[in-house]
């Protein structure tokens, strides 16, 4: 069902129109927010198929980047109501999916994202052909554009055959005062194993404890955007209930995406008598691993080394527009000493990542890209910091394409890096942090 309380809000005002990045790049009304939302009104009434193809069209064209949802002076829930598109869309279009099509669905939304060993497996087979080449060679024979790859190759992180297999491990800080529990999640845990090292050291650094716990996966975030909420949910209650039995008091993430969805569950069991209250009381202990160190910092200083380099800033849009954090990653950035953070022009418009918006709407999504690229050259700066592995995959793809050769970093994988040059410099470094990863 879709919530008209949601669209009915919106008083075609149209000041969302500038934050828009599918309207800068088309100035066509149905490819904006305003145009959108008074097209899925029209579905609600019954005006409009949910599968009709402009329909499609104009959702499937969305990034789901949610500009347009901070800059509404309205307050339309935006994100909301376009998962609820989606979930319609998705509805009818079901019985029309051929059965290849369906299996493949099931197979990469439910199966591999709901079973850690099968995404491991995954990547391992991933890690096996990127190693041999065979990436590059199904592209060279023009197979990988026979099987519709080609993208997917080269969007493709780089796997380093590490995984972060969360099972309630524990790492204790020196100095506690908090203990909280990290979301690994599931392409994060297999492609971003070191990043997840890295937040465990500074979290460490900061005073924070830091619990891991058993039986978490995926946050559900990819099922959603595809329409998928039933599933969604069902994924959302695993996090609940391991985190629920983890005693942390918070729970920090590492990826916007999936905090944006953790800070939402209370909205995703709002009409579910039995799963509300828990969701409501678990989406109120998640932090942004930004926001979290940010608190920290500001009551105990840390004690990071130089870093000598110009350093830019994106905003990934699930942090930037669905948390509305954007000062906290720059102060981070501006206590590291000898760094100098350089402005980035339109640094929250999306970079056209958006999940599997860069393999679903390639057009769009290499638009956005090249877009992005140009500014971060405009800005001179050594490094690109984000928040974001999304991001950071969508943006070193595009650095690929144009051979250029700039390191794309977290917020947290520099603060590791500072705090590494502070150790250095007084010569005592902390314990390896290598057997976290296996
Ligand atoms: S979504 Fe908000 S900003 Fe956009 S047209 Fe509607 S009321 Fe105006
Ligand atoms: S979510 Fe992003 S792409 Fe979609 S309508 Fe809003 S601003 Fe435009």
């Amino acid at each position: 069902m879709i919530d008209a309380a949601i669209f009915d809000r919106c008083v075609s005002c149209g000041l969302c129109l500038p934050a828009c990045p599918t309207y800068q790049e088309t100035m066509t009304e149905t490819l904006g927010p305003r145009g959108r939302i008074s097209l899925i009104k029209a579905m609600a009434l019954g005006e409009l198929e949910p599968d009709s193809p402009g329909f499609q069209a104009t959702i499937g064209g969305c990034l789901g980047c949610r500009a347009c949802e901070a800059a509404c002076p309205s307050g339309v829930a935006y994100g909301e109501l376009l998962e609820q598109a989606r979930e319609r869309i998705e509805h009818a279009v079901v019985p029309s999916r051929s059965l290849p099509k369906r299996m493949i669905r099931t197979l990469l939304l439910r199966d591999i994202f709901a079973h850690p060993w099968m995404l491991r497996a995954s990547a391992a087979i991933a890690r096996f052909g990127q190693r041999l080449g065979l990436d590059r060679l199904l592209v060279l024979t023009g197979v990988a554009r026979l099987l519709g790859l080609e993208r997917a190759i080269a969007l493709a992180p780089r796997f380093d055959g590490t995984s972060f297999v969360a099972k309630g491990q524990r790492f204790a800080a020196h100095r506690v005062s908090k203990t909280v529990a990290l979301h690994v999640g599931c392409i994060a845990s297999v492609a971003f194993a070191k990043l997840h090292e890295a937040t465990i050291r500074v979290l460490n650094h900061a005073h924070c404890t830091v619990v891991v716990p058993a039986g978490q996966g995926c946050c559900g975030a990819i099922a959603a955007h595809a329409g998928e909420r039933t599933d969604a949910r069902e994924r959302a209650k695993a996090v609940i209930a391991a985190f629920e039995s983890s005693g942390a008091s918070i729970y920090v993430t590492n990826v916007a995406g999936c905090g944006a969805a953790l800070k939402e569950y209370g909205t995703w069991f709002a009409h579910d008598a039995e799963w509300s209250e828990r969701a409501r009381t678990f989406s109120a202990a998640v932090r942004d691993i930004t926001e979290l160190l940010d608190e920290q910092f500001a009551a105990s200083p840390p004690k990071l080394g130089p870093l000598k380099c110009s350093v830019a800033y994106q905003d990934p849009c699930h942090l930037a527009h669905a948390q509305r954090i954007t000062a906290a990653p720059r102060r981070l950035l501006e206590m590291i000493p000898a760094m100098t953070l350089v402005p980035l022009r339109e640094s929250s418009l999306c970079c056209g990542g958006a999940g599997v918006y860069n393999l679903t709407q390639p057009d769009m999504s290499d638009r956005l890209r090249a877009r992005k690229i140009e500014t971060i050259i405009e800005s001179g700066a050594q490094v690109l910091a984000t928040a974001n592995p999304g991001c950071a995959i969508q943006i070193e793809a595009g650095l690929r394409e144009r051979t250029l050769r700039l390191p794309v970093m977290h917020v947290v994988e520099l603060l590791d890096e500072a705090f590494s040059a502070y150790d250095a410099s007084t010569r005592s470094r902390p314990a390896s942090a290598s057997a976290m990863v296996r």
